[in-house]
């Protein structure tokens, strides 16, 4: 039996889950004045939660000082599904796979260039090889989200500015093939999910991903903040220079040709005249103080730091996160773009460097496949 089969009249059933999977202790006791359910409701659907196999009873706590009945621990029964995330670059395809609390159980990635032709084929063969390598648990596979670096609206991908993966409806033409829930999400969104499941205590974030183009997840009030047709956090096609270097998306002087990854690599190049250069020799060169890569950093992270002044002036946030391979192999460019900031109104809010890496994406998918399956509202990472 799924959640969604459980008290599917009320709400009693998810709230009880989001107890147990959010806090590290609970009871029957503390759900009951947690959630403000009475006591004999919350053993009813307990009862049944445990006859689903979705939580389990474990070891007796502490008894209370008058001597009260000693209480039952409850947990989530995490190996009783798999969630499945997925990450779609242009020229990679990494894939997770994590039990219902997210404790990981395998990662993989594959290097191959992805186009609408081969999607479906590649994505099954990998998918195949996931569900044999995968142990055998009661629900099997509770979910696939799929990342997506560009725009989703509506489980449809609406843009991809550097793959043609917008030309197809990639989830219908997966549900010709498996009997799965599937969804699809934008990159930084779900980089943003992932960094709210390890970062509780900020209600307002943002997540900024720079990688081949730069978007950003927003968070606001502990929720993902899509926007009318998932263009909130678009933040890669605002304009820096206008009538600046040309963008796939039509218009001129995006901050993505600028600031993201491909951006500074292609400036590197062309100052030091060799397209044959490594982001390792970038950063060689600026320990080195090669002068045309300090000025180029200097330059990079004063356009970095517009960007995300623009971002803190569009939604507030307490924090920002930055996901990239470039603060995550150059450090030295935060504290420059904190020097920026600081002569700004957004002087008090920090930019912190994520520690999710190049898994921060696939985290997010993790935590929607949860949520979706226990039908909860938050998902922290205990693990
Ligand atoms: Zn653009």
């Amino acid at each position: 039996m799924k959640p969604s089969t459980i008290d599917k009249q009320n709400k009693n059933a998810s709230a009880i889950l989001s107890e147990i999977i959010n806090q590290p202790t609970v009871s029957r006791a503390s759900i009951s004045s947690a959630t403000g359910l009475n006591k004999s409701t919350v053993s009813e659907v307990v009862k049944q939660l445990i006859e689903a196999k979705l939580i389990v009873e474990i070891g007796a706590g502490e008894s209370s000082p008058s001597g009260g009945r000693k209480p039952i621990f409850l947990k989530i029964n995490k190996t009783a599904g798999v969630s499945l995330s997925i990450d779609i670059r242009f020229d990679q395809i990494s894939l997770l796979t994590a039990y219902l609390d997210g404790e990981v159980i395998q990662t993989v990635s594959h290097h191959e260039q992805i186009n609408k032709q081969n999607i479906i084929t590649r994505l099954m063969k990998h998918i195949s090889a996931i569900q044999q390598e995968t142990p055998s648990t009661l629900f099997g596979l509770i979910g696939i989200t799929i990342s997506i670096h560009g725009v989703v609206h509506d489980n449809q991908i609406s843009f991809t500015p550097y793959f043609d993966l917008d030309e197809i409806d990639l989830v219908t033409a997966l549900k010709q093939h498996l009997a799965i829930p599937i969804y699809i999400e934008n990159e930084a969104n779900l980089s943003a999910l992932a960094e709210s499941a390890f970062n509780t205590p900020y209600t307002h974030m943002v997540s900024f991903s720079v990688h081949t183009g730069i978007g950003a997840g927003v968070i606001l009030n502990d929720h993902l903040y899509r926007g009318y047709k998932g263009r909130s956090g678009e933040i890669g096609h605002t304009v820096l220079y206008p009538g600046g270097i040309d963008c796939p998306c039509g218009n001129k002087g995006c901050f993505e040709q600028y600031c993201s990854f491909n951006a500074l690599m292609k400036r590197y190049r062309q100052i030091k005249n060799d397209q044959t250069l490594t982001y390792d020799q970038l950063i060689n060169h600026y320990h080195e103080q090669d002068a045309e890569t300090i000025d180029l950093i200097n330059r990079f992270s004063r356009d970095l730091s517009i960007g995300l002044m623009n971002v803190m002036g569009a939604y507030d946030p307490e924090v920002i996160f930055i996901n990239s391979e470039i603060t995550d192999k150059l450090p030295e460019i935060l504290p420059i773009v904190e020097q920026h900031i600081s002569r700004s109104i957004y002087n008090e809010i920090p930019v912190y460097r994520s520690e999710l890496g190049s898994k921060a994406s696939l985290y997010g998918c993790a935590v929607y496949n949860i949520k979706t399956f226990l039908m909860v509202d938050q998902f922290r990472f205990n693990v």
